[in-house]
């Protein structure tokens, strides 16, 4: 049942494109300035795949695709909506309209969980740009070409690289520099490279900057991840066409050196994985020996019942990928329009993965990525007279604290950690102190503040 698949030239629209995007001229015209008047604080962009195959034009706005992509007007706090309409109304200058933007944006807490201080990674002393350590397995790299995705997610808690400010941008031409840090750090298994997108680089960038680890002295790093939403919104990029041959056939040379390709794919909606398109790329990665690993946030407005969940899981086992994470929607950028309660996240999550058979519940969370870790709720659970939530750390800043029940006092109006309290009357959580003392000494030595 192979599909003959037509090539299609990457056709890219951004924020001042939108107006001329075919699909969106013939929408209703305060959906359309309301749109326009986001997309100056957010960042937009999207191209022809999503506008051709993936939204579906007779179901706007409700549509969760176009949900996904297209800036809305409740995304912005009703008081901040009307300041930048009223700018923009006037046809006031660019300038103003930027320091307008900039003022709404940095009240979206624009780095969250100490991105910017806590993960940074050293050399010598010497932060290493580009580049996080928080666990100790796994090392996260941003290489600077791969600060961009082949379309924007409204939600998406790295939206402040996007939006021009340079001083927030986390990047890195360095190779040498991760490969120095790479061979000191035996304790590394994983290279997770992530971005924006790093599979909008050309194949022999990317090479530049995996291939050398297939070298006797980066034994120790075993798997290679790379963090991406192509399969989403341009699977043509492991086709012919968009170099994606050099692309497996690096994949191929690696896996043939012994080396673990996982492919951390995003997908919010069963409906990206229904395109011919994305069905066709999933099997050329698969044939070339690459692992799928399938993550998400959990979104209002684009995937918050546990039907739409289930489904999702259930497709990617028979396509022959892995259900992976389930995050809560971080608390940064838009997120008063995405996030779903911590308690009813939780009952979504259960119901889903009930549902569906042992194969896909590899699936891990609701996970909250804080601070300390990463902190999963478990449940909802009553003990001695006292609601609780039940939750633990998947991944702790210390590995120590991994695996490690703890509780908190069941609240119906908590989205993220810092809404919980420890159960029992206990004044702080097991992890409290050393977090705050491990967080006070970044800042006294220095480390970069948002
Ligand atoms: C999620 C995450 C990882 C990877 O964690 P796994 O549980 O191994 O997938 C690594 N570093 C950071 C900073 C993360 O947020």
């Amino acid at each position: 049942m192979s599909t003959i698949i037509k090539d299609r030239k990457f056709k890219v629209y951004t924020a001042r494109q939108m107006d001329n995007i075919p699909q969106i001229k013939s929408l209703p015209r305060d959906l359309r300035f309301a749109m326009k008047v986001v997309s100056r604080v957010l960042p937009f962009r999207a191209n022809n795949y999503v506008m051709e195959e993936l939204i579906d034009w007779n179901n706007i706005p409700d549509d969760p695709i176009f949900q996904l992509v297209f800036p809305q007007k409740d995304m912005l706090e009703g008081r901040a909506f009307d300041r930048m309409a009223e700018l923009i109304s006037q046809r006031a200058d660019d300038d103003h309209i930027d320091q307008l933007a900039r003022a709404i944006r940095a009240e979206l807490n624009p780095h969250p969980a100490g991105q910017m201080d806590m993960n940074v990674a050293r050399l010598d002393d010497d932060e290493i740009k580009g580049m996080q350590h928080k666990y100790r397995e796994t090392v996260l790299f941003f290489p600077s070409q791969g600060q961009l995705c082949h379309s924007y997610c409204t939600f998406c808690f790295r939206w402040a690289q996007f939006v021009g400010d340079k001083k927030l941008k986390i990047a890195s031409k360095e190779s040498e520099k991760l490969f120095a840090y790479l061979r000191r750090h035996r304790e590394v298994s994983d290279l997770l490279l992530t971005g924006g997108d790093p599979l909008v680089m050309k194949t022999s960038i990317l090479r530049d900057y995996i291939e050398t680890l297939t070298a006797p002295e980066f034994e120790h790093i075993r798997n290679i991840r790379i963090g991406t939403k192509a399969l989403s919104f341009w699977p043509y990029r492991f086709l012919s066409g968009s170099g994606g041959d050099r692309l497996i056939a690096l994949f191929e040379r690696m896996i043939a050196r012994g080396k673990h390709i996982a492919l951390m794919a995003h997908f919010d909606h069963w409906r990206e994985m229904d395109s011919p398109v994305c069905r066709a790329a999933i099997r050329r990665l698969k044939s070339a020996g690459v692992e799928i690993r399938c993550q998400a946030p959990l979104l209002r407005h684009i995937n918050d019942s546990p039907e739409e969940w289930s489904r999702m899981w259930r497709e990617q086992v028979r396509l022959g990928m892995v259900p992976y994470y389930m995050f809560i929607e971080r608390n940064t950028g838009a997120r008063n329009y995405f996030e779903v309660p911590l308690h009813r996240a939780w009952e979504i999550y259960r119901d889903a993965v009930r549902s569906v058979s042992g194969l896909a519940r590899t699936v891990r969370g609701p996970s909250m990525s804080c601070g300390p870790g990463k902190i999963e709720i478990q449940g909802v659970s009553e003990i001695r007279g006292e609601k609780v939530f039940v939750l633990r750390f998947i991944q702790g800043r210390n590995p120590d604290w991994v695996q490690r029940p703890f509780f908190a006092e069941y609240n119906e109006d908590a989205y993220w950690l810092n809404h919980l309290k420890p159960a029992f009357g206990a004044d702080k959580f097991f992890f409290e102190d050393e977090f705050n003392r491990f967080s006070s000494s970044v800042l006294r030595s220095g480390g970069r503040r948002g």
